[in-house]
C-alpha cells in the first residue's frame, strides 16, 4: 500500500542519511491519529482539525495560486491565437475581437501573472475565474455581431471554454460553483441586453451551458479530493518521519547512556575519543598530551556488603555525577566503563592537566560521601591510574587504557585512594617530534 511504502521509504532514509528535523517538519498539535480519523471516515475539508485544514491550505492550496503562471500563460495563449480564429472565420470582425480581447481579457491575464508572481492568492483567484468570463463575454459579444449562421460558432465555443475551466481552474468545488454560477450569470446578461426575445431564443444554449458546467463538475470534485487524499498520504509520511527521527534520536541517547548514574557509557566514550580527543580536527594542537584515566573505586565490595546493594548504587551515581561535571569543565570526556569503575580522557597542551585533574578527581571522589560517625577515613575512594602520551603520537585508545590499567594496578597496590600515572615511551615523544 501506498501509506506503507511512504514509511518504509522515509524510515529506510531516515536509518542510512542524517534527516534534519526541519526536512519533515510537521506544525505541532498534529499527530497521527488526527490524520487517521479523517483518512477512516473520510471526513470533508470542513471537518478536518483546524491545525490540518490550515497547513492543507498553507501548503497545497495557497501553493497553488502560486503556481498557476503556466495557467495565465494558456489563457494569454488562447486568447491571442483566437485573434486568427477570428480572421479566418470573419475577416471584418477581426479587427473587433482583437480590440476585444486585447483590452478585455488580456489585462486580466496579466494582472493575474503580476498577482502570480507577488503571491496575492486573494486576486490569483480572482483574476484566475474573471479572465474565462471575460473571454465567454467577448465571444458572446462578437457573435451578435456575426450574420447569423456564423454566430453559433461562437456560441458554441463558450462550452468549451466552461468544461476547460472547470476541469483546470485551482478552484476548490464551492469555488467551482461560484464561477459556473457567475459564467451563467454574465452569459444570461449578454443575452438579455439585447431583449427578452434574445434571450427566450438563446434559452436552450444557456440550458446546455448549464448541462456542460455541470457534467465537468464531478471530475472537478474527484481532482479535489485526490488533492486532499494525497496532502494527506504525504503529512502521514511526514509524521511517521518525525516519530522515527524521535525514535532514532531516543534510541541512539539509549545506546550511548549508562542506565544506572546517566552518564555516558563505554560505547559513547569509545567513540567520542576517537574524535573529540584523539582527532579533534582543528581544535587540537601539535604541542597536546592527551591523559587517559581508569578510576576504579576502592574495596567497593566491602562498601557494598556493609551498606547494601542500593546505598553502592546511589555512591555509583554521585560519583559518576561528580566525574561528569570535573571532567566536562576540564574539557574532556568521561564514561562509566563498567561495574564500579570509570574512564576518562583529557587533551590539552599544559603538562600538568593529567596529574592535576587526576589528584583533583581523587580528593572529590574521598569527599562525595559524608560518613555519619566520623571516622577519619572516607567512606569512599578511588585509585586512579593515568596513561599520557603525546597528542601527535596518536597511540590508539587500546594502547592508552593499557597504560592506564599498569597505572592503576600500580596506584591499587601501592595502598589505594591514590593517583599512578604512566607516561609513553621517549621514543613515541622523539617519533612525534621527529614527524
Ligand atoms: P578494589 O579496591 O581492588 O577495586 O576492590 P573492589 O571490591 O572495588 O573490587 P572488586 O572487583 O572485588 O569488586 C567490585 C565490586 O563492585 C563488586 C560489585 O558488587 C560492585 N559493583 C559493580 N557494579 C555495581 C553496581 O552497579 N552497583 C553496585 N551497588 N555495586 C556494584
Ligand atoms: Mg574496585
Ligand atoms: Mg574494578
Amino acid at each position: 500500500m501506498g501509506v506503507m511504502q511512504t514509511l518504509t521509504a522515509s524510515g529506510t532514509a531516515e536509518l542510512s542519511a542524517p534527516v534534519r528535523e526541519e526536512e519533515i517538519s510537521v506544525p505541532a498539535g498534529i499527530d497521527a491519529a488526527m490524520v487517521d480519523a479523517i483518512d477512516r471516515v473520510r471526513a470533508p475539508l470542513r471537518h478536518w482539525p483546524t491545525a490540518i485544514s490550515e497547513l492543507y491550505h498553507k501548503e497545497v492550496v495557497r501553493r497553488l495560486y502560486r503556481e498557476q503562471h503556466f495557467l495565465f500563460l494558456l489563457g494569454l495563449l488562447i486568447c491571442l491565437g483566437s485573434i486568427v480564429v477570428d480572421i479566418m472565420i470573419n475577416p471584418q470582425m477581426a479587427g473587433l475581437g482583437t480590440v476585444l480581447r486585447v483590452l478585455a481579457v488580456a489585462p486580466l491575464v496579466m494582472f493575474g501573472m503580476i498577482a502570480g508572481a507577488r503571491g496575492w492568492t486573494s486576486l490569483v483567484a480572482f483574476f484566475v475565474g474573471a479572465s474565462p468570463i471575460a473571454f465567454i463575454a467577448v465571444l458572446l459579444h462578437l457573435s451578435a455581431q456575426m450574420p447569423p449562421d456564423l454566430a453559433p460558432r461562437y456560441v458554441t465555443a463558450t462550452f468549451l471554454v466552461v468544461g476547460l475551466a472547470n476541469i483546470i481552474l485551482p478552484y476548490s468545488l464551492r469555488g467551482l460553483i461560484l464561477f459556473d454560477c457567475a459564467a451563467l450569470l454574465v452569459t444570461t446578461a449578454m443575452f438579455g441586453v439585447r431583449g427578452l426575445d434574445v434571450l427566450a431564443y438563446n434559452f436552450d444554449f444557456l440550458l446546455i451551458f448549464a448541462l456542460v458546467a455541470a457534467a465537468t463538475l464531478p471530475l472537478a470534485w474527484r481532482f479535489e479530493k485526490l488533492r486532499q487524499g494525497n496532502f494527506l498520504l504525504t503529512l502521514r509520511a511526514r509524521i511517521a518521519g518525525r516519530e522515527l527521527l524521535k525514535a532514532n534520536r531516543a534510541l541512539h541517547t539509549l545506546s550511548e547512556t549508562d542506565p544506572l548514574t546517566g552518564i555516558a557509557n563505554r560505547r559513547s566514550f569509545e567513540r567520542r575519543f576517537d574524535s573529540a580527543i584523539l582527532a579533534p580536527g582543528s581544535d587540537g594542537r601539535r604541542t597536546d598530551r592527551i591523559a587517559l584515566m581508569m578510576i576504579d573505586l576502592d574495596h567497593f565490595k566491602a562498601f557494598n556488603d556493609s551498606h547494601g546493594h542500593q546505598a553502592g548504587d546511589y555512591c555509583l551515581t554521585l560519583v559518576a555525577e561528580t566525574l561528569d561535571t570535573l571532567f566536562k569543565d576540564a574539557g574532556g570526556i568521561v564514561a562509566r566503563y563498567g561495574g564500579e569503575e570509570f574512564i576518562g580522557a583529557v587533551r590539552s597542551s599544559d603538562p600538568e592537566i593529567a596529574a592535576n585533574l587526576a589528584e583533583e578527581v581523587r580528593r572529590t571522589i574521598a569527599s562525595v560521601l559524608t560518613p555519619v560517625e566520623d571516622t577519619g577515613r572516607p567512606m569512599v575512594t578511588a585509585s586512579i591510574g593515568v596513561g599520557v602520551a603525546p597528542a601527535s603520537a596518536q597511540l590508539p585508545r587500546e594502547e592508552l587504557i593499557e597504560m592506564a590499567d599498569a597505572a592503576l594496578y600500580a596506584a591499587k597496590e601501592q595502598g589505594r585512594n591514590q593517583v599512578d600515572i604512566v607516561e609513553a615511551e621517549p621514543a613515541f615523544a622523539d617519533a612525534s617530534m621527529a614527524r
